[in-house]
């Protein structure tokens, strides 16, 4: 099917959307041709009359192929000194750029972004940021406390009268596109993303769409193998979100949540799986100052209930020796001795480098993305 003028896509829009898309099919240009008999315009291949192609595919554009790296220096330091300030931004200015993300500098970065998360999430993100070569800096992860609720709806505190809280890694959709680009070149389909059409969701959701959800679609092509995929994603219309009144809408979420599923059907295996929230970053300036480092309490549009319940994990903080080590990799992951000096990629246990903690937590993030 072409596509139809209609009220939401004037004619004006067909016209503005054939500027930056070409066919599907063949890769050639579009035009805008109308059908006298239903008196509508459409965007369809120039060749339509003749080939009959099917579908359009817009090319990623530069920010969504390099997120913040697409914007000037002096941008990307404009926006960290509104997010974080003009002290931290001092200390941690020269991590601003495209270059290579050490533990070193993850550890810095988070450390004084982040300082007050407890170790083991502060583990986890430096260790994201070192394996996916992620910054904060630029936007690509962040980690956010969220207040925990009592059964009652009521925010709990601890002893000393300090909220407690769930604290979640979450990766920017920026930064998912750019874990896809560096090896991958894709490209979007079908006027994608955008919200699903109720062909789209009863063919993929059947009696299982939730009525009280909006459905995000995107539908991506690799460019070099042609290959296609799509996601599917839906978010409650009541569930909370972040950045509202900076215009982030519940679609805008259900759509990045789409593409993020779309991708990682695409490119199985190349991001990191587990409990990481995909987010737009675009919405989401300021987060850096979740917890006020004075008083603990949590500041800005941080403030949220937890997205899901921790219970009856293993907390990685308690392994302290090369035994508890052995003992919580064979209980959790099967494995032998000798399997998880193998896995942490040693000859013996005394090249062992990393605090037991941490060589949990590596093992860990792999073990979760097979
Ligand atoms: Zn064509």
């Amino acid at each position: 099917m072409p596509i139809y003028e209609e009220e939401k896509l004037t004619r004006e829009d067909l016209f503005e959307l054939r500027k930056k898309n070409k066919c599907k099919q063949c890769g050639g240009m579009l035009n805008v041709f109308m059908d006298f008999g239903a008196g509508k315009a459409f965007l369809a291949c120039n060749d339509w009359q003749r080939t009959h192609h099917d579908g359009i595919e817009r090319e990623a554009s530069r920010y969504e192929q390099e997120g913040l790296a697409s914007l000037t220096i002096n941008s990307r330091r404009e926006i960290m000194e509104q997010a974080i300030g003009e002290e931290k931004t001092k200390a941690l200015a020269r991590y601003i750029g495209p270059g290579p993300i050490t533990k070193a500098i993850a550890t810095e970065i988070v450390e004084t972004l982040w300082g007050q998360a407890p170790l083991i999430e502060k583990t986890k993100a430096i260790l994201l940021c070192q394996t996916y070569q992620l910054n904060p800096l630029m936007k690509h992860l962040y980690l956010v406390g969220y207040r925990r609720k009592d059964s009652a709806g009521k925010f709990i505190v601890d002893d000393q009268g300090k909220p407690v809280l769930d604290w979640s890694i979450q990766i920017g959709i920026g930064a998912t596109r750019l874990m896809a680009q560096r090896k991958h070149n894709y490209s979007y389909l079908d006027l994608t993303p955008r919200k699903a059409t109720k062909e789209e969701i009863d063919r993929i959701l059947g009696d299982t769409a939730d009525p009280n959800c909006i459905y995000g679609f995107v539908h991506i092509k690799d460019v070099n193998s042609g290959a296609e995929a799509f996601g599917l994603r839906g978010i409650g219309k009541t569930e909370n979100i972040k950045g509202v009144e900076k215009g982030n809408t519940h679609l805008n979420m259900a759509c990045v949540r789409a593409e993020r599923l779309a991708l990682d059907r695409q490119y199985p295996g190349e991001m990191p799986q587990g409990d990481i929230e995909v987010v737009d970053e675009r919405y989401i300036e300021g987060d850096f100052k979740v917890v006020n480092e004075t008083t603990g309490e949590i500041t800005g549009s941080g403030i949220s209930t937890s997205p899901s319940g921790s219970e009856g994990k293993r907390d990685p903080d308690t392994i302290r020796t090369l035994n508890e080590l052995y003992k919580a990799c064979n209980e959790d992951f099967k494995l032998q001795p000798a399997q998880v000096i193998s896995e942490l990629g040693v000859s013996s246990q005394s090249d062992i480098s990393d605090t037991p903690t941490e060589c949990y937590l590596k093992i860990a993030t792999v073990r979760k993305q097979k």
